[in-house]
């Protein structure tokens, strides 16, 4: 294989075969393709796109490409999800447990917050005493003993979708739908689940902006999926407004904690409920609209809260935080935000909320970034809501106070205040199954 003739192959818009696709995954996860071809084979694929074909065989070749977890002790009932990425999102805290009171095996890897968006590895840190790197033996045993354990992504999973991603990342590639479809689906076809239900993000605060662009790499995900003979299934969601009202790790937690006690605010809970019951619907082989009364039963009920409790508490968590979250990291700097007009708050922009609780200290701007677990942002009111001036809008958690100013001028930019109530937007556009 020469790379040069893949990327004139691509660049005319032929298809690569099954071998090229192969061939240029392994060679390029093993140094010996430059990164100045590649970059040049990946813009030639965001022109020109990937067939079906094109694509499943890249995703297999992604997952393939290091070690892979093998879940065939749970047969069908390991499932997994994915959320492409928002701001307030903290689903996994409460679907990994939920759908492990379902009867799911959830045996997940879960990754790190940069930029806007926060992740999940940064939330469970929070949590004083929380282990999220287990050995392969404590990992597994965990999900045998309560159903669910969630980890950091191991070093060599999927080592393609690291150097191209990172590649990606910088060579104004990343917005393609057979790349995105490959990446995300080579992680989770290498994570081992059965069953993999995916939420993607559509709005301001999400790589796809609109909910045709988010059915199209929803449907493209859910097709690789089937063809790697995996269940999956896909919600597509808005994320023009951060889920929830707390940005920011200590901040999620306790509101997580509070929807698993079955009082979460009802956009974070509506989410949480599809997912974790769309996840027991494929594993269990149950229908939907079951698994979903199940699901609302388990966090009316206190089922959800107590899987919860002894998940984490297997991971090493102290349980006196999940039982006072209020013991949780505190910021020293608690300050309002008041409204400066009357009106309606007409739309927000989730990005740049999310911007405003990193430079508070809640996120990272480079990897290497030390995250401060007590910062964020708690938000008082959302769009559609009605406000006067003086009203407390949200507060600021910080423990820097030379960053308020910043984080103040871009919470102001990412409200528009109207005189009229705007039109409600869906929460779930749609949901895509195979
Ligand atoms: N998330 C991923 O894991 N990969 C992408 O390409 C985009 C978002």
């Amino acid at each position: 294989m020469r790379i040069y003739d893949l990327i004139l192959k691509k660049k005319r818009g032929h298809a690569l075969s099954d071998t090229e696709i192969r061939e240029f995954v392994s060679a390029y996860t093993e140094g010996s393709i430059p990164d100045y071809q590649v970059s040049a084979l990946l813009m030639a694929i965001c022109f020109q796109g990937m067939n079906e074909r094109e694509t499943s065989v890249l995703t297999d070749a992604i997952s393939k490409s290091g070690d892979t977890v093998d879940l065939s002790e749970f047969a069908s009932l390991s499932a997994d999800k994915h959320s492409t990425g928002g701001v307030g999102d903290k689903t996994t805290l409460i679907v990994a447990p939920l759908a492990a009171a379902l009867g799911c095996k959830v045996a997940k890897m879960s990754g790190r917050g940069l930029g806007h968006t926060g992740g999940t590895i940064d939330k469970l840190e929070s949590i004083p005493g929380y282990k999220t790197a287990l050995s392969a033996e404590d990992f597994f045993e965990t999900v045998r003993k309560c159903g669910v354990a969630v980890v950091g992504q191991t070093g060599n999973l999927a080592p393609a979708d690291k150097k191209l991603y990172a590649l990606r990342d910088v060579t104004a590639t990343v917005d393609s739908i057979p790349l995105i479809a490959s990446s995300v689906m080579g992680k989770k076809l290498a994570a081992g689940a059965h069953s993999i239900v995916l939420d993607v993000k559509c709005g301001n605060g999400a790589f796809m902006k609109t909910p045709e662009e988010a059915e199209n790499l929803a449907k493209a995900m859910v097709k690789i999926g089937a063809s790697a003979g995996r269940k999956s299934s896909a919600f597509i969601t808005n994320m023009n407004i951060p889920l929830g009202y707390a940005i920011g790790n200590s901040l999620e937690v306790i509101e997580a904690i509070d929807t698993l006690k079955g009082h979460g605010p009802s956009d974070l809970t509506e989410i949480s409920v599809a997912l974790a019951a769309e996840m027991a619907s494929l594993s269990l082989g149950i229908e939907f609209d079951e698994a979903k009364c199940r699901a609302e039963n388990a966090l009316t009920s206190g089922m959800a809260f107590e899987k919860f409790k002894e998940w984490i508490s297997l991971q090493g968590a102290k349980l006196e935080f999940a039982e006072n979250p209020e013991k949780l990291a505190k910021a020293s700097i608690v300050q309002e935000v008041l409204a400066e007009s009357d009106g309606y708050i007409k739309s927000m922009d989730a990005e740049k909320i999310g911007l405003a609780a990193a430079e508070l200290g809640a996120g990272r701007k480079t990897k290497d970034d030390e995250i401060d677990f007590s910062a964020g942002i708690i938000l008082r009111r959302k769009t559609g809501d009605k406000i006067k001036k003086g009203d407390v809008i949200a507060t600021l958690h910080t423990n820097r106070h030379a960053s308020l100013t910043l984080a103040k001028e871009l919470f102001f930019a990412s409200f528009e205040i109207a005189s009229d109530m705007p039109q409600e937007e869906p929460l779930i556009y749609k949901m895509i199954r195979e």
